[in-house]
């Protein structure tokens, strides 16, 4: 079956291709391959009774189908050049934004409208962070909520599925350069286009090295973020979170001199667990719907690690990491900060005399047999320094889960179009390595569909 063009992948920058290929050529014929699901069938059977813990089903709902990693999110849409990606770097910074900002209009006009729209602009909180030793980073941040972010996916693929072709629970095991195009290959079948559009996100990481490894397109691996996620009462955050929703903030730690930064905020929101290559990590989210919220704020607190030559398996570092949590605890650990601090783990025991309840089951352990000293020192540097700007948060009855791991997917060597280095075959979202989220990953879908229609 022949297309004109072929998007790998139905996350945020598969479908915001998608959508700019209809809205400038519509006659192109167009078609999507997704590995996971259709929206309406992606179901997680994690539902905190019979089943606590990940499964591991053969294809990850939280992860995969339509709407990509992006679909059961907090659907925050931070517009930012300081975070999120470095798309600015290949299309300039005034562009980025101008695209961030489209995505944004697009959300609205998909269902997003009347959800709010936070910025940093003029906040007393940069004054107050930068007093102790914190930075706030600059941001607008609009907040979807997990159950909005669904309606505007739901409306977006209402939209599409007329006028694209969707083949679902269809991964694509590789990609081979053919009769001056591009050959998709499936187990049944396969599919010939012109241009091809690769936007497997950090799922698709693994394939998309082998698919570079095979075509031979350059790539770069150094940086993995590593840390925990901190669960506490809503109200030690309310302050910030009721102004900003999201504060981006970050600190050098006195001891080495490492960047820690928060990451993912989520106001009276509940973690979850994320499944990536079948290694178990935490992250986090929360509704918009106030029926829907819980009464604790969650946020990771990371630490970048670059690496230098001659290890290039950064990735790989994470997940090793990860993987000892998986090992010790089964999945998940989580532990008091009072624990932590006082050399002991947690028990089942201490966590039920806790005064926040967690809204994750995982199991009570001792983060400190998993994360490397440095990394640990530095988080429990920022968390009483956040102290000073949040009391409470050094409270003995923070929860801190572990491990989150922001894993970067290689950064795949691509021109200012996205294009690697076959015309043509463009590598986009968190799957190129330049983007790290909703935003910068949906407008490198608008960006690589305009290149294609010029
Ligand atoms: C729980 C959670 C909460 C998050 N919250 C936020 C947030 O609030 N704000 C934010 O900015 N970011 C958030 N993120 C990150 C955000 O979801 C991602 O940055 C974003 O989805 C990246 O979009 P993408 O299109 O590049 O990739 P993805 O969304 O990962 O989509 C890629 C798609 O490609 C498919 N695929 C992979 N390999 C193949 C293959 N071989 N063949 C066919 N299909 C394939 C996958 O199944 C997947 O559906 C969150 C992530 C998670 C997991």
């Amino acid at each position: 079956m022949k297309f004109d063009i072929i998007i790998i992948g139905a996350g945020p920058g598969g479908i915001f291709a998608a959508y700019e290929l209809m809205q400038r050529k519509p006659e192109l014929k167009v078609a999507v391959f997704e590995a996971g699901h259709a929206l309406a069938k992606r179901n997680c059977p994690i539902d905190g009774d019979k089943v606590k813990s990940c499964i591991g089903c053969k294809s990850c709902s939280i992860m995969s189908g339509f709407g990509g990693a992006g679909a059961f999110s907090d659907g925050k849409y931070n517009i930012t050049n300081e975070f999120g990606g470095t798309l600015h770097e290949y299309i300039g910074k005034k562009k980025a934004l101008e695209l961030m900002r489209y995505v944004d209009e697009i959300n609205l006009r998909f269902g997003g409208e009347g959800t709010k729209l936070y910025s940093t602009a003029g906040t007393r909180f940069k004054t107050l962070c930068i007093q102790n030793n914190l930075h706030l980073l600059d941001a607008s941040v609009r907040h979807l909520g997990t159950d909005i972010n669904y309606v505007v996916l739901n409306n977006l693929y209402a939209y599409l599925q007329d006028k694209v072709r969707f083949f679902f629970d269809t991964p694509v095991l590789s990609v081979a350069a053919a009769d001056g195009g591009y050959q998709v290959i499936c187990a049944d079948a396969s599919y010939s286009c012109s241009d091809c559009v690769i936007s497997v996100g950090r799922s698709g990481s693994k394939w998309m090295e082998n698919v570079c490894r095979e075509l031979q397109i350059p790539t770069n691996s150094n940086r993995v973020d590593l840390g925990v996620r901190v669960e506490l009462p809503a109200t030690v955050f309310a302050h910030l979170t009721d102004e900003l929703y999201e504060s981006k903030i970050v600190y050098r730690t006195e001891k080495y001199e490492d960047k820690v930064r928060t990451f993912c905020m989520n106001p009276k929101g509940a973690v979850v667990h994320e499944n990536t290559n079948g290694i178990i990590t935490v992250n986090g989210h929360s509704y918009e719907d106030p029926a829907k919220q819980t009464e604790n704020t969650n946020f990771a607190l990371l630490v970048a690690k670059h690496f230098s030559e001659p290890f290039k398996d950064s990735n790989g570092y994470g997940e090793s990491i990860a993987k000892l949590s998986n090992m010790l605890g089964g999945g998940v650990i989580v532990q008091r900060f009072g624990d932590l601090i006082r050399g002991r783990r947690s028990t089942p025991g201490r966590i039920e005399e806790s005064f926040v309840t967690p809204t994750l089951s995982a199991t009570p352990g001792d983060l400190s047999l998993v994360l490397p000293k440095r990394i640990l020192d530095g988080i429990i540097e920022m968390i009483y320094a956040l102290d000073n700007v949040a009391p409470g948060t050094a409270n003995d009855d923070t929860l801190l889960y572990g491990v989150e791991v922001k894993f970067y997917n290689m950064e795949v060597e691509v021109n200012e179009r996205l294009e690697s280095r076959y015309p043509g075959l463009y590598i986009i979202g968190d799957g190129s390595g330049i983007t790290h989220s909703l935003s910068h990953a949906s407008a490198s879908g608008i960006h690589v569909a305009r290149c294609i229609c010029e």
